[in-house]
């Protein structure tokens, strides 16, 4: 990926917009972007640089991503929201084409290397709780008051406030920040100062068959950047040595938890409870790249594997439920260190049919109105709500998970059941809404720092065509 249309090569100490950003350390990745921290000279503060590919599509992609956050920003004045913070944007030209970066304050680890730290075994449930509450408020502040489905929940996209200053991070060399130096002043062929909407308006005027054309493709390379990652090479020459990948898909591709646990590599267990300790689990909600509105969508393709909802495997009309079945997804992956879904192909049925014989074992028989009404529906459930080609389902609820294969006790079982059996409703308007969430007793008896927005009225599917024929989905996809 890193050639013309891709990722920018960046090295640690290059700088951005005229001397003002300086490079860092790699703070991670997603299909369509890297992200580094960098020192800012004009404020004195580390920030995050993400800096987007260079083709079309990734430019449009993220022009939409700052006008989102920007409307983000401006509903939040007070950053109480749990939502990432845009600080400045501009686009930078390389070798491999011109690329929109977008500025942001700096956050510490995501969820996903939080739950590496705790040996893939699961973090406290207080703590749980407590990232439950900042998810939930970032999720009733985005649909109730903005009507925006985020799309894209994970581990990776929730990012926490570190309480250790970057320069002190005992996993980073470094004491003070690198600061300019002769050899990494500005190339001549920058031009920071352009705006975005010049880059737009030398964007623009595609047909709509030319901007399928680009986002079929986008998604072949997206395909293909999560095979090269997994491979673990593409991007070694772009870290420090010693730095940890945070794509879970990396993590994610051999897909069994024994493989996600080989590759808990790195620091020493001293480190791991430090760095453990230095989080008050306070977090943001990032990566706001696919997200959409209840009333206007771009694609039926969304969610990364794992988190994703019945309702979109099915191929029906999704809303803001959608993230809130990904958000019970991360619920139980933090407190059991376990994905909660782990689909995989078998000879005689597809990943999307184990995926949904999965949820079944897990939460009883889908009701017709789900089996028969989605636009792929057909090719998973016959007439008679069954499976096409898994037949045997072995039922194990979840309470019963939670004892029997993570060692919970009865009561923490029947209480973390209680409260996300609701949320993996398959029914999406039967769900809870983020709201809702946040009274629920497992949540609002731990501790409350935050309060969610007036509960609105019922969620209203969006009135968009469900199915659309923009070719291969994206399994497994990165950040
Ligand atoms: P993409 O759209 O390419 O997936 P993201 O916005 O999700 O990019 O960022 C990729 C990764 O970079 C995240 O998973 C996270 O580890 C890291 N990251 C992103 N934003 C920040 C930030 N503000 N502070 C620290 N790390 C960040
Ligand atoms: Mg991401």
């Amino acid at each position: 990926d890193y050639r013309r249309g891709g990722y920018h090569a960046v090295q640690i100490s290059d700088t951005f917009k005229n001397g003002r950003y300086v490079i860092q350390r790699k703070l991670g990745w997603g299909h369509f972007s890297t992200v580094w921290l960098a020192w800012d000279t004009e404020k004195s503060l580390y920030v995050a640089l993400k800096v987007q590919k260079s083709a079309r599509h990734y430019t449009e992609a993220a022009m939409d991503e700052i006008k989102i956050l920007k409307l983000i920003a401006d509903g939040d004045p007070d950053d109480k929201k749990c939502v990432v913070k845009l600080l400045d944007h501009f686009k930078h030209s390389g070798p491999n084409g011109q690329h929109v970066c977008m500025v942001f304050q700096y956050l510490g680890d995501n969820l996903l290397t939080l739950i590496k730290y705790s040996d893939y075994k699961g973090i406290p449930l207080h703590m749980v709780k407590e990232i439950c509450v900042h998810i939930l408020v970032a999720l009733d502040y985005l649909h109730n008051k903005l009507s925006m489905i985020h799309t894209d929940l994970k581990p990776e996209n929730v990012l926490l406030l570190s309480m250790l200053d970057p320069s002190k991070d005992p996993r980073y060399t470094g004491a003070s920040p690198l600061l300019p130096t002769s050899k990494s002043k500005p190339k001549p062929e920058q031009d920071p100062l352009e705006t975005i909407e010049s880059i737009q308006s030398t964007n623009g005027n595609l047909t709509k068959n030319q901007k399928k054309k680009i986002k079929k493709k986008a998604k072949r390379v997206a395909q293909k950047g999560a095979g090269e990652e997994a491979s673990g090479d593409s991007e070694s020459s772009m870290g420090l040595p010693g730095q940890e990948e945070s794509s879970h898909e990396a993590e994610l591709n051999g897909n069994s938890a024994e493989q996600r646990k080989k590759s808990n590599r790195g620091h020493s267990p001293a480190t791991r409870q430090n760095l453990l300790k230095s989080v008050d689990a306070k977090c943001k909600l990032v990566d706001f790249g696919n997200t959409c509105w209840t009333y206007k969508q771009f694609t039926s393709d969304i969610q990364t594997r794992q988190y994703r909802c019945p309702e979109v495997i099915l191929g029906s009309k999704y809303s803001t439920p959608a993230d809130l079945w990904s958000f019970a997804c991360i619920c139980f992956e933090l407190a059991t260190g376990d994905v909660l879904f782990d689909p995989h192909t078998g000879d005689k049925y597809s990943k999307d049919e184990d995926h949904l014989a999965q949820m079944m074992e897990l939460l009883g028989i889908m009701p017709r109105k789900i089996t028969q009404h989605g636009c792929r529906s057909n090719e998973f459930f016959n007439r008679n709500g069954n499976l096409r080609h898994i037949r045997e389902l072995k039922v194990w609820p979840l309470n019963k998970v939670l004892v029997e294969k993570y060692g919970f006790g009865e009561e923490d079982a029947k209480d973390l059941a209680d409260f996300l059996v609701p949320i993996l409703e398959f029914v999406p308007e039967k769900r809870p809404k983020a709201a809702q969430c946040l009274n629920h007793p497992w949540i609002s008896s731990g501790p409350r720092l935050l309060e969610p927005s007036v509960p609105s009225g019922q969620v209203q599917a969006a009135d968009s065509e469900a199915c659309d024929d923009t070719g291969a989905e994206i399994d497994d996809r990165g950040g």
